[in-house]
């Protein structure tokens, strides 16, 4: 038996399953301060071990930074982050006591693994998965690794060139103002415009806008990945036309460099939206926790 959890900044989502297609339950708790999160996840995995037996192994996909080094003694543990409560809060601890390993991994990299076992990640030995929503976050699979370096990667705070004429808004993000996540993610869109893209009119100029920015974090994962496919997935990639927008704005700043190669055609087969929907992250969690039951079994 698995269990996994997607652990985002207004829910976290926990199932458990015999293998990461065959979710027997799940549950969907809003994120409040992490003793009560942690007290209603182990609550959860309680009622589910009662029911479908003893749980071998937990992956934790959950919001960064995070260290997910597991040679690091601070292994699990949430960084610098501006969610009230978090900072400090460390996964492996707060399910402590439940009776199984605990790995941890980052939403988007979870998301990865979800899509490269089961959905639009299928046979590609280099995927990257960037999510577009609260935040805005990227990973790279090897053959079903995640990369890393010193910590997991942090594209989202990537600089796309910032034309204050055509678009003055000062950027929200806490630490860098103007960075990608500061002007693309969702509460930017709303910040600036007073509403989300999904409810504005399909020749609305934050469309043009936004894609161009997304546009700089496809090119430059294509540029220092050159992964196979890379999946779009969040809430704000959602809207309606955006896909089609970032592709012609990448194949724009890609300039027919990479003609011939799988990034270097019209992108529609290469930019794509996630095929397991909502569920990327939670069947990446509990990819995570089979492998480790795998792992252990030898
Ligand atoms: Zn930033």
């Amino acid at each position: 038996m698995l269990g996994g959890i997607e652990a985002g900044g207004t829910k976290i989502v926990c199932a458990v399953g015999s293998s990461p297609d065959q979710i027997l339950a799940s549950q969907v708790i809003p994120t409040a301060e992490p003793a009560i999160s942690f007290q209603q996840v182990c609550a959860f995995f309680d009622k589910a071990q009662a029911v479908h037996g003893k749980i071998d192994a937990i992956g934790v996909a959950a919001f960064g930074p995070i260290d997910i080094d597991p040679g690091s003694p601070a292994y699990g543990t949430v960084q610098r982050t501006p969610k009230p409560g978090w900072a400090g809060a460390n996964w492996v601890d707060g399910l402590g006591r439940l009776p199984c390993p605990v790995i941890v991994d980052t939403d988007v990299n979870g998301a990865a693994l979800g899509e490269w076992r089961l959905g639009a990640g299928r046979g590609h030995d280099t995927l990257a998965y960037v999510t577009v929503g609260t935040g805005i976050g990227a990973g790279v699979l090897k053959n079903g690794r995640s990369l890393s370096g010193a910590g997991h990667f942090e594209m989202g705070h990537i600089y796309p060139p910032h034309d204050y004429e055509s678009d003055p808004f000062p950027g929200r993000c806490p630490f860098h103002k103007d960075c990608l996540e500061g002007l693309a993610s969702g509460p930017a869109i709303t910040d600036r415009w007073g509403i989300d893209l999904s409810q504005m009119p399909v020749g609305h100029p934050a469309f043009a806008l936004q894609a161009g920015y997304l546009a700089h974090l496809a090119a430059t994962i294509i540029l220092t990945h050159m992964p196979d496919r890379i999946i779009f997935g969040g809430s704000v990639m959602k809207a309606p036309g955006l896909m089609e927008r970032l592709r012609a704005a990448t194949r724009i700043l890609l300039a027919d460099y990479l003609y011939g190669g799988p990034a270097g055609g019209d992108l529609v087969a290469y930019l794509v939206p996630p095929a397991l929907g909502d569920q990327s992250g939670v069947t990446g969690a509990l990819a995570m926790a089979e492998a480790r039951a795998a792992h252990a079994a030898h």
